[in-house]
Formats: structure tokens, sequence, C-alpha cells
């Protein structure tokens, strides 16, 4: 009923050459891919050419960040319009090294949130919680605030274009990947976080992605969970050969 969804976010990586020749070894190994939507996050100097090597393919373009105004004296920042009319049709918002590094709040992530749905576009929302937070047993309560104000004012057709990203901080860029169980327990509560605010129907139909230190070696088992419903990935993403094989998971 969900489609699993597989996204690369290639942080701040590649330059225009380099992106291209990602993305080409890209849609040449994945064109035939249906039954998984695959989305790529380049910088955004590398937005406009990547996003006409992908004319025509079913892999689609996401930008890493925007601010929630579409216009007006922001020096330095880019906008959902300019995201759409350079090709994107998704935008990571509220990464962890968004949260951490340049202080986005959680009611900053909300206005963006808001601003990239009304552009129609569709945000991959993120949360998760530290090492520290986890080791306190602060997880929920974390996970909880997260969610709870960055998705506040929204609509249930809203919330229907929105993608989560679960991403527990410790497993990100780290190599300690959450194990399929952990992650399940997370994704579990999310959802319940979900049909909380919007509804049981609704958060059925919503994806949660898990992010993370994934690998074409640990993808299969967590894509085996019942509430993980793709992957948001960093590093992996970078080298061709490691994303096909994540992308082209094994369903069990
Ligand atoms: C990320 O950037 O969202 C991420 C999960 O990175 P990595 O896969 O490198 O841990």
């Amino acid at each position: 009923m969900r489609k699993p969804l597989i996204a690369g976010n290639w942080k701040l990586h590649k330059t225009i050459p380099e992106a291209l020749e990602l993305v080409e070894a890209l849609k040449q190994n994945l064109a035939d891919i249906t039954d998984v939507e695959v989305v790529v996050a380049p910088v955004f100097t590398a937005l406009v050419p990547v996003a006409k090597v992908l004319e025509g393919s079913s892999i689609v373009l996401a930008a890493q960040n925007c601010y929630f105004e579409n216009n007006g004296a922001f020096t330095g920042e880019v906008s959902p319009a300019l995201l759409k009319d350079a090709g994107c049709s998704h935008v990571i918002l509220g990464h962890s090294e968004r949260r951490q590094l340049f202080g986005e709040t959680d009611e900053l992530i909300n206005r963006k949130v808001k601003a990239v749905l009304a552009e129609g576009l569709t945000p991959i929302f993120c949360i998760g919680e530290t090492l520290e937070e986890r080791e306190n047993d602060e997880m929920m309560d974390v996970l909880k605030r997260q969610v709870t104000v960055g998705l506040k004012g929204l609509s249930e057709s809203q919330m229907l274009n929105v993608v989560v990203a679960y991403e527990p901080v410790w497993a990100i860029g780290t190599g300690k990947t959450a194990t399929g169980e952990q992650a399940q327990v997370a994704h579990a509560f999310v959802r319940g976080l979900l049909a909380g605010l919007f509804g049981t129907p609704l958060a059925e139909q919503v994806r949660i992605l898990y992010g993370g230190s994934v690998k074409p070696d640990n993808v299969d088992g967590l894509m085996a969970q019942m509430d993980i419903d793709g992957t948001l990935v960093g590093g992996a993403s970078l080298k061709a050969g490691d994303f096909i094989r994540i992308a082209r998971f094994e369903k069990n």
C-alpha cells in the first residue's frame, strides 16, 4: 500500500560534472524500477543540470533545504518556488545537520514544511534523537516534540503529501546502524504519533523512511520491517553501485 521510497542525500559533495556522472549511472541502472520511488538530492548548484539529465526518467529531484518565504530581502536563501522552478519535486527539511549545525528549531522547520507544501512540493521531514537523548531514555519525548511541533497545523490532505524520515543522530555518518528491530520500534512509535494527530487510516498511508548508515549490506534487513517504508541514504548514495543496490533492496 505504501510505495517504498529510496532517497539519496548527497550533502555538500560533488561538482556539477561529478553529479552528472553519478546521475547518468543511476538513470541507466534504475530505468526499469517502477515499484520503488527513487529520489536524489544534490547540492543547489547541481539541481538544474541534474534535472535535465533526469528528464524522462522515473528518478526525481530533491533539494536539501529551503527557506519559508518565496521572495524578498533574504540574502543567501532559496525558496520553494525557486526549487520547483529548478525541477525539484521534494525538499529535505529538518535534517539533523541543519538542526545541530545551523540551529534550526522545530518551529522554523514547521514554517518550512508548510511553505514547501504550499508550493505543491513534498517535504521529506527528518526527525531523530541524539545518542545522549537515547541513553537518557528521552527518545520518545524528543520524537513526540519534533513530530507535534514540526507538523503543527497541517491539514489531513497536506499530511498525505509529507514523507517522514526517522534518522537517529547517532547512526548518521557513523557507520552505526540501528538494528531492524530498534528502527521498527521507533517507526511504530512515530506512526502511532501520526495516528494520534491525524487518525489511524491516514497514519497508515504516510511513508516513514529510515536513515543512518544505510548500506547495501543492511538495507534488506531494514526494509523487511513492517513500518519502514524506505531509506534516506547519505554516504552510500555517493557511490552509484551502492545506491543502485540499496534501491534494488530485496523484498521479503
Ligand atoms: C543522511 O545524511 O541523512 C544520512 C543518513 O547519512 P548516512 O547514510 O551517511 O549515515
